[in-house]
Order: C-alpha cells, then structure tokens, then sequence
C-alpha cells in the first residue's frame, strides 16, 4: 500500500492511472456525498448511531416498524430535498463523458450521480433507489406522493397495496433485504472487465461492497482507495489516499 498524503502528488497519480487504464471503475459510498451536505449515516454522530436501522424481518413483520420507517423517509427527503451534486459528483461525471470512467458502482440513494449527468447504463445503484416505492409482494410500483397522502390520511400510517395488501417500501435495500439481482450481475460485469478500481467514500465495512474491490484487485486491476477514514481493505491498495474527496478531485470536473 502506497499512502499519499500530499494533495497533489495523489492528484497526479489517479491521472497518470486514469490516463494508463482502459476500463475505470469508480466504486461509490456515502463519503462522496456529505459535501451535498448528506450525513454519512454510519459516521459517529450519524443518524445511524441516533436512530438504530429498522432490520428488513422486522419492517415486514410489524407496521409500527413500516410506519416508523416512512416517517424517516420523509423527515429525510424533506432535509435532503434541496442537495447539489458536489466537487466529487461533477468530477465522475465529467470522466465519464470524456471517456477515462467506464462505470459507476454506487452505494449511495441519493440520486446525486443521476442529478450530475451520469447515464443509467454507466451506473449501478446497489442499495437500490429513494425516488419511488414499490409493493414487496406483487411488485407494483407506487410514487412517494401517493404514500406521502395515504400515510398521513390515516393518522401517520404505513399504507399497504391496494392491488394485493402486501407491505410498500421505498425502492431502496435495507438491512437483512437481499440485493437486486440484476444490479449485482452488472456490478460484477463491470468489476470483472475493469483495470483500474476507484473506491471513493466507501469505508467497505458492509458486504457485499467490500467483495467487489477484492474481486477487482484479484483480477489484476490496480486499486485506489480515496476516503478520509482508513478502510479495511487499505492494505490491498495500489495507492490510498485519505483526503477530503472534493479537495482530490476537484481538478478532474
Ligand atoms: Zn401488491
């Protein structure tokens, strides 16, 4: 592992890797997006260490637990509701355009690596997506407006599908939900066909983030990891950089 701490000489070393790689894969965490002013959830003060995650079994056993859920959702869409695409967005979007990115592999819900002009077919949203809502049962798609006007019709209430009666959740995966199949498949195509590995904001504690930077390394590519925490898989890295995201990448926008 190769740690740069010197702005620059970290700036010029993604350059010479982007310039030197045919397949640049960016692999994306909550990290690249508290510059939008979105909290990393899972950081000390989080909302996460407030307000423990709702596990999947139990939004599904009990209403209380989906009620309690939609009404984090919409406290949370309210607060976030006005977020910009940072440094960090403009830059990945500006590779891709230019050619030097191949894809984005994004952990994020946020919607921002959309809102900065990246292409549905150049990214993977593994956590799934915030915007709508979708029946687990027979997989009806509901906007959140409508959920928005049912939950509060019945005194702050988790709505159920009027089609079948099963439990609606936003489009995202929670904890315990396993992960949409098609979006791992192209994760993994995506992995398997990159020669340089860019994780960014990512702490890759949960699994299975942390497989595809592993997966990438085993393959040959060379891995960079840029967050300002130290990671678990540092140690596997070509280059690691610890630096505020939009500082590092600014130059590339
Ligand atoms: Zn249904």
């Amino acid at each position: 592992m190769t740690l740069q701490a010197d702005l620059k000489t970290a700036q010029d070393r993604l350059a010479e890797y982007l310039a030197e790689a045919r397949h640049a894969v960016a692999f994306t965490g909550a990290g690249l997006s508290t510059e939008s002013g979105i909290p990393d959830f899972r950081s000390p003060g989080g909302l996460w260490t407030q307000n423990k995650p709702i596990p999947f079994e139990i939004f599904l056993a009990h209403r209380a637990a989906r009620t309690e859920a939609w009404r984090r959702k919409f406290a949370m869409d309210a607060a976030f509701s006005s977020a910009k695409p940072g440094r960090g967005h403009l830059a990945l979007a500006r590779l891709i355009q230019d050619g030097q990115l191949s894809g984005i592999i994004t952990q994020n819900i946020d919607g921002l690596h959309q809102a900065s002009g990246v292409p549905p077919d150049a990214l993977v949203e593994l956590h799934g997506n915030g915007t709508y809502a979708t029946c687990l049962d027979c997989e009806s798609r509901y906007e959140l407006d409508w959920v928005h006007t049912q939950f509060h019709a019945h005194g702050e209430l988790a709505p159920d599908c009027p089609a079948c009666g099963g439990p609606v959740k936003s489009a995202t995966i929670s904890f315990g939900q396993s992960m949409p199949q098609g979006e791992m498949l192209r994760a993994s195509a995506m992995t398997r066909s990159s020669d340089l590995f860019i994780v960014i904001g990512s702490s890759l504690v949960v699994y299975p983030a942390a497989s595809f930077p592993i997966r990438a390394k085993q393959n040959g590519a060379r891995l960079v990891i840029l967050n300002r925490e130290p990671t678990e898989l540092d140690d596997l890295a070509d280059l690691v950089v610890r630096a505020e995201i939009g500082d590092v990448l600014a130059p590339f926008a």
